[in-house]
């Protein structure tokens, strides 16, 4: 009993958030920043943050993350740390030698309400950003919204920084991919490549978080989108933007700043977001679908029909950000699942308008909350009221998972016990294919376990 003190009795808070289902803004801003090549992440505040944010997406993707800080001390605390700042991009680019610093704040820097907006162009100005290199900067003040405003601010940033319009428009797509893992952009990738799109993704971590074991360490890996990339992202025919919360900003900004319409979409996790995704791809590009594309889809539909029946009404509680958990909770009502319990830290109307479209017909006594409060004491309670068959999300539902010896299926940020997260995709429709078989086999391993002897079946 790790959670003894959570009670079925649930009592309306007003001010009080128990085990959020969420984490602070830079952590999502550090993420992004590294999907760009050769960038260097750094964080305007005290090292605490800065360790604490490096060590969080270090547990996650089990590779080493690189960033700097303005290391705040008291003085820079009362007064301000423009000084900090100034030092930094200039140690940075002598002793780094990044192409690119992306720098945010934190919680310390924007109290103090330091204008790295004036800083970052005193640092331009006073000649601190070398020639051809760049310094680009987003708020992430960490008391309001979460780790995805945080990436969501930096990716609109990466806009305002870099897209621009030239006299002659590219054959090409920009995808905006919201946060999924670096085997998930490179499964996003493979699908454009393989319809024979070209396009330009941003941010990309794959290569950058899930890079081989070469015996030599790069303190900048291969991947990442490059900065002539980002610029020509003005010139591009549209964009598709994957996550309305991480990415929408950016694309009704690159629509405003240089004309490129775009096409808002939710992550392709699932059968019916990925078709949205590739019919919007074929539409975007004036490509047909290939067959390859066809029979993934045909392997899909093959094994949900297959294994339908152990997957038939199981009810499932989902915990994570909305932009993984809206596609994930239709995938499941497409399954014949019952999502009934879905809770998420991350703010915003948007979630509770899309769980609403998906659930009102189909799982119409789904109960569904984000923001404050929203949190995985609440999602414990309406479990322990009414119990589900399967927990889906981060490492953070294992006290839930084994106080009610309920599997656990581990998808989202932050997966700190379990591996593989990093190198299998859940998107696309071999992702889908993945997901059925986490979930499948952690309901059958419990089934195995409990069922009386006499049921014990060694054939499905
Ligand atoms: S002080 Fe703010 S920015 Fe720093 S780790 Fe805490 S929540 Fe995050």
């Amino acid at each position: 009993m790790l959670l003894r003190h959570t009670t079925d009795k649930i009592i309306d808070r007003e001010a009080l958030t128990i085990n959020p289902a969420k984490t602070c803004q830079p952590i999502g801003a550090m993420y992004a920043a590294l999907g760009i090549h050769g960038c260097l992440p750094h964080s305007h505040g005290s090292q605490g943050c800065c360790s604490y944010h490096r060590t969080a997406l270090t547990r996650h993707y089990k590779e080493p993350v690189m960033a700097s800080t303005s290391s705040f001390t008291e003085g820079s605390s009362v007064f301000g740390g423009q000084a900090n700042l100034l030092q930094a991009v200039e140690t940075i680019f002598a002793v780094y030698n990044p192409d690119i610093i992306a720098v945010h704040t934190t919680c310390l820097s924007e109290t103090i309400g330091d204008d790295v907006n004036q800083i970052a162009q005193k640092a331009r100005d006073d000649g601190k950003v070398p020639a051809g290199k760049y310094l680009i900067h987003c708020n992430t003040p960490s008391y309001v919204g979460s780790h995805v405003t945080g990436y969501a601010n930096m990716v609109t940033s990466m806009v305002k920084h870099f897209s621009a319009r030239s006299a002659t428009r590219k054959n090409q797509v920009n995808l905006i991919t919201g946060w999924v893992e670096p085997s998930d952009m490179r499964e996003i990738k493979r699908l454009a490549t393989e319809m024979g799109v070209k396009i330009v993704m941003f941010p990309d971590t794959s290569d950058v978080l899930d890079t081989p074991m070469t015996g030599k360490h790069e303190f900048y890996p291969k991947g990442g989108v490059t900065i002539p990339e980002l610029i020509s992202t003005g010139d591009s025919k549209s964009t598709i933007g994957l996550g309305p919360f991480c990415t929408e900003d950016a694309a009704v900004l690159l629509d405003n700043k240089c004309k490129v319409k775009f096409d808002m979409l939710e992550l392709p996790i699932g059968l019916k977001a990925t078709d949205n995704f590739i019919t919007s791809l074929s539409r975007a590009a004036g490509v047909q679908v290939p067959e390859s594309i066809t029979a993934e889809r045909g392997r899909l539909i093959d094994m949900v029909t297959d294994m339908h029946k152990y997957l038939y009404g199981k009810r499932v509680a989902l915990y994570g950000d909305p932009d993984t958990l809206v596609p994930l909770t239709e995938f499941l009502v497409t399954l014949d699942m019952k999502p009934v319990y879905i809770v998420s830290g991350t703010p915003g109307k948007k979630f509770e308008a899309s769980l609403t479209k998906v659930l009102s017909k189909k799982v119409p006594e789904a109960k569904f909350k984000n923001g404050e409060r929203a949190d995985m004491y609440l999602l414990h309670q309406w479990i322990k009221n009414e119990p589900v068959d399967l927990i889906i999300g981060n490492s953070y539902g294992k006290y839930i998972s084994r106080d009610e010896d309920i599997p656990l299926v581990r998808v989202g940020f932050p997966i700190t016990d379990r591996v593989g997260h990093s190198y299998f995709p859940i998107v696309g429709y071999n992702g889908a294919m993945n997901l059925v078989t986490k979930m499948l086999n952690m309901i059958l391993d419990k089934e195995d376990r409990v069922c009386p002897e006499e049921k014990v079946e060694l054939t499905m």
